[in-house]
């Protein structure tokens, strides 16, 4: 029966705690889901458009002056009045130009290159003469066999006078005044300059900063970029290449490395660049993502408490019914069903060993008369003191219980019929000589007793006949005694 109880209560308290823990678990999740979602939206729509404006427009400072400059030099008549008119004859007049202009502009080389002669000036000197077998060269004749609307070409390429350093250039087409192509002239800058300014940016916003040309390479990107150059071969963002290069900007989602990547592009026509801004995670999902874990922590513990009460106030309200369910209302002892299920618990645990076991049927004598003259309150009063004086006689093994009206049974265990029977005699004469009172009224009660020992593998049912008979016995020879039944 108790191990029945305790598995319902398990069963009840399982489920609850299922519930509960699926309830806070949603909760929690859906409510971390949707922070990182408009956390998310945030950075696409907003941080990240921002960052790549702030790039571009500095980019747009430091890359589109040098265009301006150079288209400035160009179109300069002093440049091309020098290759027209003066045919070369005084070299000292440009190399003097070229220095002027970096010393106006802060430009850090500027150059041209005149297509009649094939020389090369710079601020210094005559560098060289080019020459269309040489490879270094090559730059040029391609940028010259460009078609005529194509005035000027930005490219990487190492430096003249250092050739183990990579330099931007804007290179811009020089014509003459009926636009027939005469040189090139320039500026070049040093990539190192936008190198800074992309880590600059990486590490102000913690964003990954790169730019991609028109076929996916990445030509220009900070220190700490260790991905394929070109980004067809990287894994998420390969796919999206072709979209992303067929639009002038947009706002994309890749997953790399385990990590869901924001990225934002946008198209720098002056460059035919890509710039591309990237964010993988935010300051603000680690503190999410400690907020589910604290919310998770507390509904975890919310259950836990819940649960510990709710087992409490189970077993509580169990114990109850079991108290109920076993004890006798008026007298506070076991009742019928509680000493019958006791009684087969013993017979089950210890069939043979214990001794000999003994049933005792103790009946109040003449009760009706006590109940006519003094009512039934003061005959339940009487009850109960004959309960209490039964109780106050037994033995710890000893179990007794109301057996109903005003009879009482008496187990007496490693105890023999003759034994009982003493015992009985010795609990009729105390009663008997016992004074009970209940409110004004002083009297004798006096109790019979009949007697059976238990024999081996008696029923409840037949031991208790054999008792009731030995009690019929007492009451028939005069009551106020203990009978014993042999047969
Ligand atoms: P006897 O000596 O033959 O036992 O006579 P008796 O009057 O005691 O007769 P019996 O035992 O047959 O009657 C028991 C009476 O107890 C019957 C009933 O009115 C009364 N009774 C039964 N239960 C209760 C109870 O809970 N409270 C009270 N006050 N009386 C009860
Ligand atoms: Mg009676």
């Amino acid at each position: 029966m108790n191990s029945l109880h305790w598995l319902t209560k398990t069963r009840a308290i399982f489920l609850f705690t299922l519930m509960l823990l699926t309830a806070f678990l949603i909760i929690s999740w859906s409510s971390y889901e949707v922070a990182r979602q408009s956390l998310n939206d945030e950075i696409e729509e907003n941080t990240l458009p921002l960052t790549s404006d702030n790039v571009y427009s500095e980019i747009q400072q430091d890359l589109l002056k040098p265009i301006f400059i150079s288209a400035l030099m160009a179109h300069d008549t002093f440049v091309r009045d020098w290759v027209l008119v003066d045919r070369e004859q005084d070299p000292a007049a440009m190399i003097r130009y070229l220095s002027e202009i970096d010393r106006r502009f802060d430009t850090i080389f500027s150059f041209f290159i005149s297509d009649t002669t094939r020389r090369y000036y710079d601020p210094k000197r005559i560098l060289e003469t080019i020459s269309e077998q040489e490879a270094k060269d090559r730059w040029y004749f391609q940028i010259k066999a460009m078609p005529d609307d194509k005035l000027y070409v930005i490219d990487a390429r190492t430096d003249p006078e250092d050739h183990t350093h990579l330099d931007i250039f804007v290179n811009h087409k020089v014509r003459d005044y009926q636009g027939n192509f005469i040189g090139i002239t320039g500026i070049g800058i040093s990539i190192e300059k936008v190198k800074n300014l992309i880590e600059k940016y990486e590490r102000r916003y913690n964003r990954t900063i790169y730019f991609i040309d028109k076929t996916g390479a990445v030509v220009l990107h900070g220190n700490a970029f260790k991905r394929p150059l070109n980004i067809r071969q990287q894994p998420g963002l390969g796919p999206l290449t072709t979209s992303i290069l067929t639009v002038p900007g947009g706002g994309y989602q890749y997953q790399y490395q385990g990590k869901r990547v924001l990225l934002n592009t946008r198209l720098i026509p002056e460059l035919d660049w890509y710039l591309m801004v990237e964010q993988s995670s935010h300051p603000m999902e680690r503190v999410l993502y400690i907020t589910l874990l604290k919310n998770l922590g507390i509904g975890i513990g919310v259950s836990a408490l819940f649960l510990l009460f709710l087992w409490l106030t189970i077993g509580g309200y169990q114990r109850r019914l079991e108290y109920m369910a076993t004890t006798d209302k008026l007298t506070g002892i076991m009742n019928r069903q509680a000493f019958e299920y006791g009684f087969q618990r013993l017979r089950a645990s210890s069939p043979h060993d214990g001794g000999p076991l003994s049933l005792a049927i103790v009946d109040i004598d003449r009760f009706k008369q006590i109940n006519d003259r003094y009512g039934h309150g003061v005959g339940d009063r009487v009850i109960q003191h004959i309960a209490q004086l039964i109780g106050g006689s037994l033995r710890r093994s000893d179990r007794v219980c109301r057996w109903g009206g005003d009879e009482f049974l008496i187990l007496l265990t490693g105890c023999d019929g003759d034994e009982a029977l003493r015992r009985l005699d010795a609990l009729s004469q105390l009663i008997g000589q016992a004074e009970i009172t209940v409110g004004n009224a002083v009297m004798q009660v006096t109790v019979s007793c009949g007697v059976a020992q238990h024999r081996a593998k008696e029923p409840l049912d037949a031991l208790i006949d054999r008792a009731d008979l030995a009690l019929y016995q007492a009451k028939q020879q005069g009551r106020n005694q203990a009978r014993k039944r042999d047969d």
